[in-house]
């Protein structure tokens, strides 16, 4: 079962990460978040949060932050590196409880009584920051001064989430059957049958695994 792991996930080195070019297919940025991992528990698990700064790469990339505000939190990271470090892993805590929560209701599942209670935890610790401002037509969400919290990043995905859980649909909520892959997306498509994270990815390596096994058990070797 892809939702509890039984292996750890590699981590890639800060070279191989791919956070800053990762596909954002997900169509919901707490989706695309949990994303940034993938195959857990599979035989190629990939992790591509592995400093800060790939965490801020994976924000800019997401539009989450702007340049700006990125290199102000990447020069905060090198004045404070023990708690950049902690923020690294609050984020990739908070990540796998949003997989958790996201991949039982894929799954048609109750999500955990205690994944619920830790991403409330959450909700509390970034609801303080939030605010509206006048934009040219009503008004818009903006953070209290995101360049002075190094967890700022993580306060739009925690809003992201927390408006997927209330409002999307979970019957269109699915993970990604695709070898090694477990990507969780929202399924927008008008059919609703959208399967594969992507399908000239997951898809089209599926076929091929299908057309390797059926050669193989033709020529009697499977
Ligand atoms: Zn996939």
């Amino acid at each position: 079962m892809r939702g509890s792991p039984a292996r750890r996930t590699e981590p890639l080195s800060g070279a191989e990460s791919r956070a800053g070019r990762l596909h954002l297919i997900a169509g919901r940025l707490c989706l695309n978040f949990a994303n940034t991992a993938s195959g857990r528990g599979m035989e190629r698990a990939l992790e591509h949060l592995v400093s800060y700064d790939t965490l801020l790469d994976w924000a800019v990339h997401s539009g989450i932050l702007g340049s700006e505000d990125a290199a102000a939190l990447a020069a905060l990271a090198v004045r404070q590196p023990a708690a950049a470090r902690e923020v690294l892993s609050q984020a990739i805590a908070l990540r796998e409880t949003i997989y958790r929560l996201f991949t039982a209701i894929a799954e048609r599942r109750a999500p955990a009584a205690s994944d619920i209670a830790a991403f409330n935890e959450w909700l509390a610790r970034v609801l303080p920051y939030m605010r509206v401002a006048a934009a040219d037509s009503g008004f818009d969400w903006r953070w209290a001064e995101p360049r002075r919290a190094l967890d700022s990043p993580l306060w739009p995905i925690v809003r992201s989430a927390a408006e997927t859980l209330t409002e999307a649909p979970h019957d269109r909520i699915r993970q990604c059957p695709g070898h090694d892959c477990g990507w969780l997306f929202l399924d927008s498509s008008k059919s609703g049958r959208r399967r594969w994270c992507d399908m000239n990815v997951c898809g089209n390596r599926s076929k091929a695994r299908q057309h390797y096994r059926r050669v193989k058990a033709a020529a009697g070797l499977a």
